[in-house]
């Protein structure tokens, strides 16, 4: 049984890096390994489950309303 607070400082950990990397690279955002918009689980290497998602995390980003 994994211990929780294990896996709580693993993915803060995991995040900082991410953070790091995504400083490096800020065009394109990190795959976390969940969803950017939802938080859904996804494969490694996407960022989003679909372009629903993507378009509406991009209109957060950009500050841009969601389509009436
Ligand atoms: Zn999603």
């Amino acid at each position: 049984m994994p211990d929780l607070a294990d896996l709580a400082q693993i993915q803060r950990e995991r995040l900082d890096e991410l953070a790091l990397k995504s400083a490096r690279q800020p065009a394109a955002p990190a795959a976390t390994g969940f969803c950017l918009n939802c938080g859904e689980p996804l494969p490694d290497g996407l960022c989003w489950c679909d372009t629903d998602c993507r378009n509406d995390w991009q209109r957060r980003e950009t500050g841009e309303r969601p389509d009436a």
